[in-house]
């Protein structure tokens, strides 16, 4: 019953990518529950990610310059993945993938670690900074088993034990048909955004960029027009709520910290911003 369970997240995790409608109406009453085990997790991401890539149609693995790849992962994915904060490391299998889309400015991480970020976020970007911030974002939903407590909390803790027992089969064929409706549960709540985004500063704290890069998408966009007015970034704004407060937020932390509150556009490149490698290695690299 174990697979029945894992195909039946599988499906609904990888349905929930694709629609990523908007989903910020929960409490928190159970919101911290988390009934999968790290092997679950594990596992669920790495069926999902099969999933992916027998999908290339929507998720299109960019391959044109493996290169690019190759330095995102060993010059900025592995740095932060270095921060003696990231407990899971040797227990969830952290990876990187590019998805070869120039429309969708988002990225998002799976149970158990991998992660993928969108050729439309990269040409957005404009430094390892602002690029390490967004993924150190990612890696703490993994890290923090957001996405494994939304499915807890969507479904509830009878059911979701029901399908761990295996029972409950006539639930489960509901939820099956309820997400295909559009009901998408790998949204992330307001706290899970703002907690992710405080872990992310505290990996950066570790690597050789600036903390403050956690925020600086989000002044990109607001200083772009761009935060209400959909396109590309529809679907990143749909599953990462509120971008001028998490703004604000890492500006305090800025504070607390005793550091340069600095935005992307000012920001001094001796506080670890890297714009230039960002271009020479990344932007025209893609
Ligand atoms: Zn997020």
């Amino acid at each position: 019953m174990l697979r029945e369970k894992r195909f039946v997240f599988v499906m609904l995790l990888f349905i929930s990518v694709g629609f990523m409608t908007s989903c910020d109406t929960v409490t928190d009453v159970i919101g911290d529950i988390n009934l999968f085990t790290d092997s679950d997790e594990v596992q669920l991401g790495a069926d999902v990610v099969t999933e992916i890539r027998s999908n290339p149609a929507e998720y299109p693995i960019y391959t044109k310059n493996p290169a690019v790849k190759s330095y995102l992962k060993s010059r900025i994915f592995n740095e932060i993945l270095s921060s003696s904060k990231i407990a899971k490391k040797n227990v969830f299998n952290y990876t990187l993938e590019i998805i070869d889309d120039d429309d969708v400015l988002n990225a998002f991480a799976l149970p158990g670690g991998p992660c993928y970020v969108y050729t439309g976020l990269l040409k957005y970007l404009d430094s390892e900074a602002a690029l390490a911030g967004v993924l150190g974002h990612e890696i703490a939903h993994a890290e923090e088993s957001h996405a494994a407590e939304r499915m807890t909390e969507h479904y509830g803790v009878s059911i979701v034990i029901g399908m761990v027992l295996g029972e409950n089969p006539s639930e489960l064929a509901q939820i099956a048909a309820n997400l295909f409706t559009g009901i998408a549960f790998l949204a992330n709540s307001r706290s899970d955004e703002d907690q992710s985004d405080e872990r992310s500063f505290e990996y950066l704290q570790d690597t050789r960029y600036y903390p403050g890069g956690v925020k600086f998408f989000f002044e990109k966009l607001r200083d772009d027009g761009l935060i209400s007015s959909g396109g590309g970034i529809e679907k990143f704004l749909s599953t990462h709520p509120d971008p001028v407060e998490r703004i604000s937020s890492t500006d305090a932390r800025l504070q607390n910290a005793g550091l340069t509150v600095y935005t992307y556009a000012n920001a001094d490149e001796s506080a670890g911003i890297f714009r230039d490698e960002y271009k020479t290695n990344i932007l025209d690299a893609l």
